[in-house]
C-alpha cells in the first residue's frame, strides 16, 4: 500500500501524523485518532485508500448545497473514520470504524486491519461511476458521509482527474485539517459544506478537537471555492441564543452576509438519546440568523 502523505518519521520506528490538527504521535502497528492511518515499520499507511463504505445518486441539497448548481444531482461517495468523536453524530456506523476493522486471521507483525465494511473503487472506476449518471444530472463527486480529509491521498488523486474531465468536486466536511494539506486540494476542489458545531471552544474539546483550526479553514476555502456552512442543533447543547449570534456574527463579517448557513435538526444517534430539536429552536436560530445572513435554510426536519 502507498505511503500516506503528511507526516514525519521519528525515532524508534515512530511517526508523527500533520494530516490534521491532532497531529497523532502513533507507534508502530497503531492506528491515529481517525482510526484509518496506520504505523506500519515506521511508514505512515493510508488504510481507506481506494475503499469505499457507501455511494449514492443525491440530489446536491441533501449534501446540503442550496447554492451551488440548484436542481443538479451528485455522486456521493464516502469511506470510514472521522478524526472528530460526536457523541450526537448522525453518521457513526461510518464515522468511528473502530467496531469495523477487525485483525486479519493470519498473525502479523505489525498488526494489519482490514476495513469490514468498505470496498475498493479505484479513481478509474470512479470516474467511469460518475460519468455513467450525467444523463440524470450528475455534475461529478461529493466526497461525504464520513470525514473525506483523512481519506487524503485517494482525495487528491480522484479529485484532480475528476478536474481534468470537467466534472465538480464537493467536500462535505467537519474542517479540521491542517493548513497545508487544505491548501494542496483546494484548486481542485468546487464547493464545499463545512460543519461549524458551535461556536464555542469548550464544545469542540468535548469532541476531542478545537474551534479555531475550523474557522480557518472555512476562511481558506472561502477564499477558493463556494462554501455553505452547517450548524446541528443540538437541544441543550448549543441552541443558546448567544453562541447562534456569535456564530452568525463570525460567518457575516468573515466570510460575508451572502455565505448560506444551514441550521440542521438533530435526531437521536448514537450514544446520544436526548428527544429530537424542538421545531421553536430551529425556528429562533432561523430568525437571529436572518438578521445578518441572507441564505438561511433548515433542514432535516
Ligand atoms: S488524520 Fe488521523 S492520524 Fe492524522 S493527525 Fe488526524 S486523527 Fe491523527
Amino acid at each position: 500500500m502507498q505511503a500516506a502523505d503528511y507526516y514525519v518519521e521519528l525515532e524508534n520506528d515512530k511517526v508523527r501524523c500533520d494530516l490534521c490538527p491532532h497531529q497523532c504521535l502513533i507507534h508502530p502497528g497503531h492506528v491515529g485518532i481517525c482510526f484509518v492511518r496506520q504505523n506500519q515499520n515506521g511508514r505512515l499507511v493510508p488504510l481507506t485508500y481506494g475503499r469505499v463504505s457507501s455511494v449514492h445518486l443525491d440530489p446536491i441539497e441533501k449534501k446540503p448545497l442550496h447554492f451551488f448548481h440548484p436542481g443538479t444531482t451528485i455522486l456521493s461517495v464516502g469511506s470510514v473514520g472521522c478524526n472528530l468523536a460526536c457523541q450526537f453524530c448522525q453518521n457513526w456506523e461510518i464515522a468511528k470504524p473502530k467496531d469495523l476493522i477487525k485483525k486479519e486471521s493470519a498473525p502479523a507483525d505489525p498488526p494489519s486491519f482490514v476495513l469490514d465494511a468498505t470496498r475498493a473503487l479505484s479513481v478509474d472506476d470512479l470516474l467511469s461511476t460518475a460519468d455513467k449518471y450525467i444523463g440524470l444530472g450528475n455534475i461529478g463527486v461529493a466526497f461525504t458521509y464520513n470525514e473525506p480529509f483523512i481519506w487524503f491521498e485517494y482525495l487528491l488523486e480522484a479529485t484532480r482527474a475528476l478536474k481534468e474531465r470537467g466534472l465538480k468536486n464537493i467536500l462535505v466536511t467537519n474542517g479540521y485539517v491542517s493548513e497545508e494539506p487544505l491548501r494542496a486540494l483546494l484548486p481542485y476542489i468546487d464547493a464545499m459544506n463545512i460543519d461549524i458545531k458551535a461556536f464555542d471552544k469548550s464544545f469542540y474539546q468535548k469532541l476531542g478537537g478545537e474551534l479555531e483550526p475550523v474557522l480557518r479553514c472555512a476562511e481558506i476555502a472561502n477564499a477558493e471555492c463556494h462554501v455553505e456552512i452547517t450548524n446541528l442543533l443540538i437541544p441543550e447543547m448549543n441552541t443558546d441564543e448567544e453562541k447562534i449570534t456569535m456564530l452568525v456574527d463570525w460567518i457575516a463579517d468573515t466570510l460575508g452576509p451572502k455565505t448560506p448557513l444551514h441550521f440542521s435538526r438533530y435526531f437521536p444517534a448514537r450514544r446520544f438519546n436526548m428527544p429530537p430539536t424542538p421545531m421553536a429552536d430551529l425556528d429562533l436560530a432561523r430568525k437571529v440568523a436572518e438578521r445578518r445572513l441572507k441564505s438561511v435554510v433548515i433542514g432535516n426536519v
